[in-house]
C-alpha cells in the first residue's frame, strides 16, 4: 500500500540506513568502552550529536539521547518536578496545552499524587493554543509550561514565541515537544529550556530520540531511570551507536532539505485536495491551511466513519484516524474534541501526511481510492 501516515512514523532515509550499516556488525564497540573500538563508537555518537544540535540550533552538550520522544517527555516533565521537590522550589503548577501528546499529558497527570496541579490550556478550532487563556493560567505558581511545536493529529503549528514570552514573564520553565516540529519547521531551541525529539518522525530509525536541556535552564531534570550514569547522569543505559548514527544522519538530511521537504509535502497535499475536489467528493478540512504544517491534512467525509474508510482503503493506502484506538475500542480523539468538534465529527476524521518519499502519483491514487469508497 501507499504510505500516507507520516505523522505516525516516516520511512528511513537511505542516507541514515547507509550511515548505520557498519555499526550493526563490522564496527563493534560500546561507546563507553575505553579501547579503540569503543572510542570510535563514541566519536560516531558525538558526530551524530553535533548533527542533531545543528538541526535545532543547540550546543551538542545540551542533548541527551533517549529511546524516543515519549521518554524525553517523561524525563522533562517528571524530572523537572522531581528537581523542584528536591530543590525546595515551591511552585506546583504544570501548564500544558489540552492537545498535547499522551506522553506529555500522562507524565503531567502522574504528578498529581505528588502534589502538583495540572492545568490544561484550551485551544481554538484550528488546534492553536489560546494565548490569552494561557496568559491567565500561567503565574507565580507555575513551574513548567509544556506546549508542542506541531500537533501530531492535525498538524497545527503552535505560537511558541508567545508561549515563551508568557512563561518567561512568570519565571516558569518552558518545555517543547518538538517531535513533529523538527524537520518540518525551522526550530531554535535556544529559546526553550527543554525540548523533546524523535528520530522516527524525521526519517531516522525507531527507538531513539533526544531531550534538549538548555545550559541556561534554571533547573535541570533529575533522572527517572537509574543505572550507569551515561548521558550526563540524566539517562542511563548504553547509548545505541547504530541508532544514534542513523538519527544524526537523518538530522543532517532534514536540515539541508528543510525548505525542499516542506515545499514537496505541501505540493502533494494540495494536489490531493485538488484531485478530490475534481472528483466531486464532499469533504471538510478540519484545520485551515495557514494553521498547519505543509503536507498534513485532517479531513472528514460527512456520514462516513473514519475507521470504516481506513479499513476499506487499507490494501491500497495507509492512512490513520484522527481518533486514538485503545485496545480495540474506538474513543474519539481528545485533540479534536478539545478543538470543539463533536464526537461524530471526531470519529469521521482521517489524518494524512505526505512525506519526503511520496510522489505525485501517490496523491492522485489516494484521492481516487478515497473518492471511490466514499461514493459507494
Ligand atoms: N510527541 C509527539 C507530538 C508525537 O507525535 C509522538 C509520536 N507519535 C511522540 C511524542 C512519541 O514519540 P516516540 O514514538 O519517539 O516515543
Amino acid at each position: 500500500p501507499i504510505y500516507l501516515d507520516g505523522h505516525s512514523t516516516t520511512p528511513l532515509a537511505p542516507e541514515a540506513m547507509e550511515a548505520m550499516a557498519p555499526w550493526w556488525h563490522a564496527q563493534v564497540g560500546n561507546p563507553h568502552s575505553p579501547h579503540l573500538s569503543g572510542m570510535l563508537a563514541s566519536q560516531a555518537v558525538e558526530t551524530a550529536r553535533s548533527e542533531l544540535a545543528s538541526l535545532i540550533g543547540s550546543d551538542p552538550q545540551e542533548l541527551v539521547f533517549t529511546s524516543g520522544a515519549t521518554e524525553a517527555n517523561n524525563i522533562a516533565i517528571r524530572g523537572i518536578a522531581l528537581a523542584a521537590l528536591e530543590g525546595g522550589i515551591g511552585r506546583r503548577d504544570i501548564v500544558v496545552s489540552a492537545i498535547e501528546h499522551k506522553s506529555v499529558l500522562s507524565s503531567a497527570s502522574s504528578l498529581r499524587s505528588a502534589g502538583f496541579r495540572i492545568i490544561e490550556a484550551p485551544v481554538d478550532v484550528n488546534g492553536i493554543i489560546d494565548i490569552s487563556a494561557l496568559e491567565r493560567l500561567v503565574g507565580i505558581e507555575t513551574l513548567l509550561v509544556s506546549v508542542m511545536a506541531v500537533n501530531n493529529e492535525v498538524g497545527s503549528i503552535q505560537p511558541l514565541a508567545d508561549v515563551i514570552r508568557i512563561a518567561r514573564a512568570a519565571g516558569a520553565l518552558v518545555h517543547v515537544d518538538a517531535a513533529q516540529g523538527a524537520g518540518k519547521l525551522p526550530l531554535d531551541c535556544a529559546e526553550f529550556d527543554l525540548a523533546s525529539l524523535s528520530s522516527h518522525k524525521i526519517y531516522g530509525p525507531m527507538g531513539i530520540g533526544a531531550l534538549f536541556i538548555s545550559s541556561a535552564a534554571s533547573l535541570r531534570p533529575l533522572p527517572v531511570l537509574f543505572g550507569g550514569g551515561q548521558e550526563a547522569g540524566v539517562r542511563p543505559g548504553t547509548v545505541p551507536t547504530p541508532l544514534v548514527v542513523g538519527f544524526g544522519a537523518a538530522a543532517k538530511v532534514s536540515r539541508t532539505r528543510l525548505v525542499a521537504d516542506a515545499a514537496h509535502s505541501g505540493r502533494l497535499s494540495a494536489l490531493f485536495l485538488e484531485e478530490l475536489r475534481s472528483r466531486q467528493v464532499q469533504f471538510i478540512e478540519n484545520v485551515s491551511a495557514p494553521s498547519r504544517v505543509p503536507g498534513s491534512l485532517s479531513l472528514r467525509f460527512p456520514g462516513n466513519e473514519a475507521m470504516s474508510i481506513i479499513v476499506k482503503a487499507s490494501d491500497r493506502i495507509s492512512i490513520s484516524e484522527g481518533s486514538a484506538c485503545t485496545s480495540g475500542q474506538i474513543t474519539a480523539s481528545h485533540v479534536l474534541l478539545e478543538m470543539g468538534f463533536t464526537h461524530q465529527e471526531a470519529t469521521e476524521t482521517i489524518r494524512l501526511y505526505f512525506s519526503r518519499y511520496n510522489r505525485e502519483a501517490d496523491a492522485m491514487e489516494a484521492a481516487a481510492v478515497l473518492s471511490a469508497i466514499v461514493a459507494r
